[in-house]
C-alpha cells in the first residue's frame, strides 16, 4: 500500500475512532438507565419490551466494540445479548433472572470505554471492502426494490435504484453499471431495455423479472440479452446465483486453448487470431509432444490438424480420449478436407467438431469461443457442488493441503475457518428442506462475494463449509468472519407458509504455524467451532494451539 495512502487511512481510522469512542460513552449511560429502569418496572409486559429494546442495543455494542479494539467490551456485551436472549425466549421468564441481568448490565455500562482499549491494527486489504460491483435496479414498486436492494447489499454489491425506465437509461448513460436488474410487467418495457442495450458498446449483463413467464415474455427477455429470468415470488438468493454468474463469465480467466499443426506457420496464424481474442494459446507441430502438453498446459480446447506425417489428427483424439482425465476437452479438427466423408468418419471415431480450411478469422474465434465456454461451464459444473456452486468435499481439502504447503514456503501465515449454520435441523423441521436449502445458497454467496479470489472456499458437509485464506492471521480473520457474521444474520428468509425468519451460524478458526500438517489446522479449526457453539452460538472463535 502507498505510505500516503496508509496514513491517510491511519489518520481516517483514528478519527473513526474517536467518534466511537464519544458514541459508546453515549450507549453505555443509556444501557445504565435502561437496567434500571428493568430494575424497578415489575409488570412483565414492560419487562419484555424494555428487554427487547436492551438486546437490540447489546447486539449493535458486541458487533461495534470488537471492530473498533474495545474486544474486551465487545465480548461482554455479546453475552450479555445471549443472556438477554434466553430470557425472551423461555416460556417463563423469572424475576431473579431480571435481577441479576441488569445488575450485570449496569457494570458493564459503569466501564469507561478508554480503559481496556486494545491497539487497533491497520485494516489489510481484507478489510478494506471489496470495489463490489455496481447493480442498477429498475423496479416501480418502491417497497419491493428496497428490499431487494438491501438484500444485494448485504451480498456486497453497490445497488442502485430507479423506478422509472427513463431515469435509469440517463444514469446507464452517464455512468453505466456492471450488470442490470430490470423487474417488468409487459413486453414492451422490454422492447425498451433492448434499444438501451444497442445504444451500448458492449451489452450489459442483464437479468429480467417478469410478470409472467410464457414464451413471449422470455423471448422479449433474450431479445433484450437477458441472462437470467424471474418471475414472482422472486427467490432473491437465486436471482444472486444467476448474477454472480453472468458477472463471473465476464472476468473469469482466459480460455487455454491447444492448437496442433504440422504447419509452424498456420499454427502461428491461428494462435495470433485467438490471442487477439484474449484466448490463451499453445501451439505444438509435433504430434508425439500433444500427451506432455495436454498435462502441463491443461487446455480447455484442443485443435487438431487431421493429416499429419506419423500421427493422424483422428489417431490422436482417440489417445485423448482414452484419458479419463481429459473428456472435458473439446476436441475440435482443422483441415483442408473437404471430403464430407474421410470429415464424418473422423469425428465417428472420436473429436466434437469440424471446421474446415480456410477459415475466416471471426468464424474460427466464434467457434473455438463457443466450445472453450460449454468446457468450462461443464467442468466447473462437475468439479463444484450443485446446490452451492462452491468446491466439494474432496476438492476442498485437497486445496486447503495446497494453500498450507504455499503458506510453509512461503512463511507467510493463512487462516483455516469452520463454519457451521447453528440450530440448523430446526430450520429445516419448522420452514421446510426447501427453505433451509435456501439459507445455505445464501450463505454460500455471501462468503464468495466477502472473501478474495485466492481465499478458497468449499461446502464441506451438509450445513458446513471450510474456507482457506491465505496471507491471513486469525485475527484478521476473525475481524472477516465476524463481519460475515453480522450481515447472515440480517438477511431474512421466507418459509413455506411466508413466514419470515432468521439464522445465524458459527465458525471456528485457526492459523497455520509453518509445520503443523493440513488435517491437524483443520481439527484445530472444528475445535474451535465446537468452543463456539458451546459458548451460544452466533459467534466466531479463534482456536488455541
Ligand atoms: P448446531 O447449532 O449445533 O450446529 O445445531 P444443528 O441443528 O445445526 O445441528 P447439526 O449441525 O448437527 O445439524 C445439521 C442439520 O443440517 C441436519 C440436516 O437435517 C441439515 N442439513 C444437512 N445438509 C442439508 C442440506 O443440504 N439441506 C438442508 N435443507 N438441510 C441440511
Ligand atoms: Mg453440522
Ligand atoms: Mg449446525
Amino acid at each position: 500500500m502507498d505510505e500516503q495512502v496508509r496514513f491517510a487511512l491511519q489518520e481516517q481510522l483514528a478519527q473513526l475512532e474517536q467518534q466511537f469512542g464519544e458514541r459508546l460513552q453515549g450507549d453505555l449511560a443509556d444501557l445504565g438507565t435502561l437496567a434500571t429502569e428493568l430494575q424497578h418496572n415489575r409488570a412483565p409486559g414492560n419487562r419484555r419490551q424494555l428487554m427487547l429494546g436492551i438486546r437490540e442495543r447489546l447486539h449493535r455494542l458486541a458487533g461495534a466494540a470488537g471492530t473498533f479494539g474495545f474486544a474486551k467490551l465487545g465480548e461482554r456485551a455479546r453475552q450479555l445479548e445471549q443472556r438477554a436472549d434466553r430470557w425472551l425466549d423461555s416460556a417463563k421468564p423469572g424475576s431473579r433472572a431480571v435481577e441479576s441481568f441488569s445488575r450485570a448490565l449496569q457494570q458493564l455500562a459503569s466501564q469507561t470505554p478508554g480503559q481496556e482499549r486494545a491497539a487497533a491494527e491497520l485494516p489489510d486489504h481484507h478489510d478494506e471492502p471489496a470495489p463490489g460491483c455496481r447493480i442498477y435496479l429498475l423496479e416501480a414498486d418502491p417497497v419491493a426494490g428496497c428490499s431487494m436492494a438491501l438484500t444485494l447489499r448485504n451480498f456486497g454489491y453497490l445497488v442502485s435504484q430507479w423506478q422509472d425506465f427513463a431515469a435509469l437509461q440517463q444514469a446507464v448513460a452517464t455512468e453505466p453499471p456492471d450488470a442490470l436488474i430490470v423487474s417488468v410487467q409487459h413486453d414492451s418495457e422490454l422492447e425498451s431495455v433492448a434499444s438501451l442495450q444497442q445504444g451500448l458498446d458492449h451489452p450489459l449483463p442483464l437479468l429480467v423479472i417478469h410478470e409472467r413467464i410464457d414464451f413471449t415474455s422470455q423471448l422479449a427477455a433474450v431479445r433484450a440479452g437477458a441472462q437470467g429470468f424471474f418471475s414472482r415470488p422472486l427467490d432473491i438468493t437465486q436471482l444472486e446465483n444467476s448474477l454472480e454468474r453472468c458477472l463471473d463469465r465476464q472476468q473469469g480467466e482466459p480460455f487455454r486453448v491447444l492448437i496442433v499443426d504440422d504447419d509452424a506457420e498456420l499454427a502461428a496464424r491461428y494462435s495470433l487470431v485467438l490471442r487477439n481474442s484474449q484466448m490463451q494459446v499453445q501451439t505444438l507441430t509435433e504430434p508425439t509432444q500433444v500427451l506432455e502438453t495436454m498435462r502441463s498446459f491443461n487446455p480447455e480446447v484442443l485443435l487438431l490438424d487431421v493429416n499429419m506425417p506419423g500421427c493422424s489428427g483422428p489417431e490422436l483424439a482417440q489417445m485423448i480420449r482414452l484419458h479419463d482425465e481429459w473428456l472435458r476437452v473439446t476436441i475440435i479438427y482443422l483441415s483442408a478436407e473437404t471430403d464430407i466423408q474421410r470429415q464424418m468418419a473422423a469425428l465417428l471415431k472420436a473429436g466434437d467438431d469440424f471446421i474446415t480450411k480456410p477459415i475466416s478469422d471471426t468464424a474460427l474465434v466464434a467457434s473455438v469461443y463457443s466450445h472453450a465456454q460449454r468446457a468450462r461451464s461443464l467442468s466447473t459444473a462437475l468439479a463444484r457442488d450443485s446446490l452451492t456452486g462452491l468446491l466439494k468435499h474432496a476438492d476442498i481439502k485437497e486445496q486447503l493441503a495446497l494453500e498450507v504447503q504455499r503458506a510453509t514456503r512461503s512463511g507467510k501465515p493463512a487462516s483455516v475457518v469452520m463454519l457451521d449454520l447453528d440450530h440448523f435441523k430446526h430450520v429445516n423441521d419448522t420452514y421446510g428442506h426447501a427453505a433451509g436449502d435456501n439459507v445455505i445458497r445464501a450463505l454460500a454467496n455471501l462468503l464468495r462475494q466477502r472473501l478474495r479470489r485466492i481465499d478458497s472456499l468449499g461446502r464441506y458437509g451438509g450445513e458446513e463449509f471450510v474456507a482457506v485464506l491465505p496471507e491471513c492471521t486469525a485475527l484478521q480473520a476473525r475481524r472477516i468472519f465476524d463481519e460475515i457474521r453480522v450481515r447472515f444474520a440480517a438477511l431474512s428468509f421466507y418459509g413455506g407458509d411466508s413466514q419470515e425468519f432468521y439464522v445465524t451460524f458459527s465458525a471456528g478458526i485457526c492459523q497455520t504455524d509453518g509445520h503443523t500438517a493440513a488435517g491437524v489446522l483443520l481439527e484445530r479449526a472444528d475445535q474451535a467451532l465446537y468452543v463456539a457453539k458451546h459458548k451460544g452460538r452466533n459467534l466466531v472463535q479463534v482456536g488455541e494451539h
